[in-house]
């Protein structure tokens, strides 16, 4: 049986007659960058997220670069962040001429170590990036408390997270910034790059998106500097279209993901640990084994597709390595990507896809 890692094909032909017509729409307007496309889909999606205000722009990446200007962070500051991520959480505080502190992260959930974040506070500490990773929500209520105390901004990076919720609080709603990603590959994806802001602050909201628009206000009149993070007409519409179906995606997956939990318990193979508190998405349903890269190997002679997230620390990358980091300096997220394997999650799976997937996972191990 064949199971590729995605297959976004499969989610395309289920929506293609509903979302043609959409872009066909704003290809009559030519409205494309912004316009009321984007205006519909930010009304929907703020609603969808329990935010304020939902500000479209052009991706995970700049989401992330425009909170950050929109805080003023600037060279010399520092922002503490999870080595264990996708590189953009890392790298837009670089872009800002701003310094990341790196923190080990928990080795069940892969999110950061709430409890190892203050010992790393010093004068120079502006803000926290946590990363809800794999669609699971970090441990948001030590995190806001600690940055409460240190009078720290928190960003956070929702781009695997929109849906998943801690305590029954949507991710992006507990710090000053959430910050989603429309990469295709993500559970809401675009058809093409895009991204998104929230937040509950009716100041930070405008700041943001003035700055996504070259920080114009009037326009021609520029009281900020600020870039073209603007999100696609064509985006918004898309987006509008598969939004409605984003909560039973969302549910398919967990679906998959209890399939494999109930295949894996009392095995070699360690599944991922959800907290009791957190509804997680399932960007990624990510295992910990032994002889990964074996499994791997065996998996795709099996024409099973895998996937390593991640396989080098951000505080160990050639680009970061002025930064002084060594190994052995955050072992748990070192370790991790020895260990981590993703398997397929996407919720077009059919059942007996995911038994599988899980059935020659077993089988590598010797387990029938
Ligand atoms: C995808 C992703 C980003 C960046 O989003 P883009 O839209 O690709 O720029 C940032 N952080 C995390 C954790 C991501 O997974």
């Amino acid at each position: 049986m064949q199971v590729p890692l995605l297959d976004l094909k499969a989610q395309y032909a289920a929506i293609k007659d509903e979302v043609m017509p959409a872009i066909s729409e704003v290809c009559d307007s030519q409205s494309f960058a912004l316009g009321p496309a984007v205006a519909e889909f930010e009304e929907k999606i703020a609603a969808y997220c329990n935010s304020k205000y939902a500000i479209g722009v052009s991706s995970g990446t700049d989401a992330l670069i425009v909170s950050l200007m929109a805080l003023e962070i600037k060279p010399g500051d520092e922002v503490i962040t999870t080595p264990f991520t996708f590189f953009a959480s890392a790298g837009s505080i670089v872009r800002l001429g701003a310094k990341p502190v790196f923190v080990d992260v928990d080795p069940d959930s892969y999110n950061i170590e709430a409890s190892a974040i203050e010992q790393k506070i010093t004068e120079k500490t502006r803000a926290i990036i946590p990363v809800h990773l794999f669609g699971q929500a970090a441990q948001m209520k030590a995190i806001t408390e600690i940055a409460r105390r240190h009078n720290l901004a928190v960003i956070e990076d929702a781009a695997q997270a929109i849906g998943a919720s801690q305590d029954g609080i949507k991710c992006g709603n507990f710090g000053d910034f959430g910050c989603f990603s429309f990469y295709p590959a993500k559970n809401l994806g675009g058809f093409g790059d895009g991204g998104l802001v929230t937040t509950n602050r009716e100041d930070l909201a405008e700041k943001v998106r003035v700055l996504r628009d070259h920080g114009q206000n009037p326009r021609y009149f520029y009281k900020m500097i600020g870039g073209n993070f603007r999100l696609d007409g064509i985006q918004g519409a898309v987006l509008t279209v598969k939004l409605k179906y984003l909560d039973g995606w969302n549910e398919k997956r967990r679906q998959n993901a209890a399939v494999y939990d109930s295949i894996f318990a009392d095995s070699p193979v360690k599944a991922p640990k959800l907290d009791a508190n957190n509804v997680s998405i399932y960007h990624q349903y990510t295992i910990t084994v032994p002889e990964r890269d074996k499994l791997q190997k065996f998996l795709a002679e099996n024409n099973i597709g895998s996937a390593i997230f991640y396989p080098k620390p951000l505080h160990l990358q050639d680009c970061f390595s002025e930064l002084g980091y060594r190994p052995g300096d955050l072992p748990i997220a070192e370790r991790l990507c020895n260990e981590v394997l993703s398997l397929p999650i996407y919720p077009e799976l059919a059942p007996d896809q995911v038994e599988c997937v899980a059935k020659t996972v077993l089988k590598f191990y010797g387990i029938n």
